[in-house]
């Protein structure tokens, strides 16, 4: 009895700019008591009178894909190469539970690892930056690199070539004066005295700068402007707008709150 179905066929190329090269092409094979007699001389179009019919011919030629593939070079042989691995590797896909033995398995990888034991894969120079403990500033100093990206002297140069560039206003003895950068406050020369002594420096070793107030801020109306109705146009009450006109005037004659550092640096002599 004869019978056929869809196959794949591996095929050599005859084409000269690929020659040998194995192609793939579904064919309609016919078979004899089982065993593969003839394929179609050229590979199978899909066609049909419908709808159905082409649907037919599609599930048939995938179904195809999952018997071996007859080589044509040594018929009715099945081929013995890369297409089948593939094809296998296909099939075989499914579900893999994170407790299946599939699911991983214990491999030995190459790359980066840092001296503190992190893993960077191909990122050599990530690795070797987390794996050291010094840096090279520009200057030539080797120095423990943890948040800065220049040696303490470095830095300290630059601190000082910004602090340079600040304006100079003489110091009235008065105004509150600070170090550069720091929450070192003085509000009189004493307290400039102790901190010098405490410190062993002398005076032209400090960095000061007048500091600027920090004023209680007035309270107005507006802070109620979203809760007013449309109507009010904005208009209080007239008993708040007194009482913050009140507020307003002991505010307005509070000292400073507080001190920050300002934008005129100055010096510190003794007379
Ligand atoms: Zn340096």
């Amino acid at each position: 009895m004869s019978t056929w179905n869809h196959r794949v066929l591996a095929h050599k190329s005859k084409n000269p700019n690929c020659e040998g090269e194995v192609y793939f092409q579904i064919h309609e094979v016919h078979y004899k008591k089982g065993k593969p007699t003839s394929y179609t001389e050229n590979g199978v179009s899909v066609g049909g009178e419908g709808y159905a019919a082409l649907q037919w011919v599609l599930s048939h030629m995938q179904e195809c894909l999952t018997k071996p593939v007859l080589d044509v070079d040594n018929w009715p042989n099945e081929f013995k190469g890369e297409f089948i691995l593939k094809n296998k590797a296909m099939k075989d896909e499914k579900v893999i539970l994170a407790s299946d033995k599939a699911s991983a398995s214990l491999q030995t990888v190459k790359g980066w690892v840092s001296s503190t034991g992190r893993f960077f894969g191909k990122d050599e120079r990530a690795a070797r930056y987390a794996g050291s403990t010094h840096k090279k500033c520009e200057c030539g100093v080797v120095f423990e690199r943890k948040f800065y990206t220049k040696c303490q002297e470095c830095r300290n140069k630059a601190d000082t070539e910004r602090y340079d560039k600040f304006e100079f206003k003489e110091w009235d003895g008065e105004t509150m004066l600070c170090l550069y950068g720091s929450d070192e406050y003085f509000s009189d020369a004493d307290d400039i005295e102790y901190y010098l002594t405490d410190n062993d420096l002398e005076p032209s070793d400090l960095q000061l700068m007048h500091c600027k107030p920090n004023h209680f801020t007035e309270v107005t109306g507006e802070r109620w402007d979203e809760i007013m109705p449309e109507c009010s146009d904005g208009k209080l009450p007239s008993v708040l707008v007194d009482a913050l006109e009140k507020l307003n005037k002991v505010i307005m004659d509070l000292p400073p709150a507080s001190w920050c550092e300002g934008k005129f640096r100055t010096e510190y002599k003794r007379f």
